[in-house]
């Protein structure tokens, strides 16, 4: 089976666990012809704070390095792009993506964990909230981080976990949908939400998103090299989105 998959991370970030070579393996094993390694961007204050659950500035030689030299390694059968999972902040966006491209990332996906440099705005996308600036402000946020260009897609869109009125969720994610729709950007159905039943994919979301003609790109978003070898979830992400009407297609990286 073809596939594609642009969402790995590395025990780098703190919450991942197995070596670099272990999920090459296990792409080749599983069948894939292409696989991105996104791990968490490193992100630092003015004032040198950086948290635990990214890639340290001191690590990230380290993880270039090292798939760099997987890539090498394993490209008669496999092809590895190195990028990583990059949050959208006004702020600091500039200073983050020159980081990145000076290390050689090649590609980032789009993950929204905070509406903001995350030592300021310390609450997270997927804290329980009924706020509906908070939405707003989450939805703003992903438009215009894809609006740059620089993403090649955002991955769990419905990560802003909202607990306020469904129609005014309704509302909003339609027209974020939309949006994106035209940008010509997929959505990410997330598979480690669905296979450790979070919060998303969200049944509301996924439902506008078929009345939408949104299409979807399924991110495995492995934090264990075992996830590439779970073909069954995959199977299951399939119907879910067939249910859904979102008609699935591979990622493709837009390089930075
Ligand atoms: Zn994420
Ligand atoms: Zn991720």
């Amino acid at each position: 089976m073809i596939d594609i998959n642009l969402h790995t991370h590395t025990r780098r970030c703190g919450h991942a666990s197995g070596e670099d070579r272990e999920y090459v393996e296990n792409a080749v094993k599983a069948g894939f012809r292409e696989i991105g390694f996104s791990d968490h961007a490193p992100f630092m204050t003015a004032d040198g704070k950086e948290s635990g659950y990214r890639v340290s500035h001191a690590d990230t030689p380290g993880y270039f390095e090292s798939l760099r030299a997987l890539r090498e390694e394993f490209k008669d059968r496999i092809a590895i792009h190195i990028g990583f999972e990059m949050e959208y902040y006004e702020e600091n966006f500039e200073d983050m993506l020159s980081y990145a491209r000076s290390q050689g990332a090649e590609y980032l996906i789009l993950g929204q964990h905070f509406l903001g440099n995350e030592h300021v705005y310390r609450e997270g996308t997927s804290a329980a909230s009924d706020s509906v600036e908070r939405l707003d402000k989450y939805l703003e946020l992903v438009l215009k981080g894809l609006k740059t260009g620089l993403f090649s897609y955002v991955a769990h869109p419905d990560i802003i976990r909202f607990t306020g009125d469904d129609k005014a969720y309704e509302e909003r994610i339609r027209s974020f949908i939309r949006e994106v729709v035209k940008l010509g950007y997929p959505l990410e159905l997330n598979r480690l939400g669905f296979f450790e039943k979070r919060h998303y994919p969200r049944d509301l979301f996924w439902k506008i998103a078929g009345e939408e003609g949104a299409t979807a790109v399924i991110g495995l978003d492995a934090h264990t090299p075992e996830v590439y070898l779970d073909r069954e979830t995959v199977k299951k992400i399939e119907a879910y989105l067939e249910e859904h009407h979102v008609k699935r297609i591979l990622p493709q990286m837009i390089r930075i």
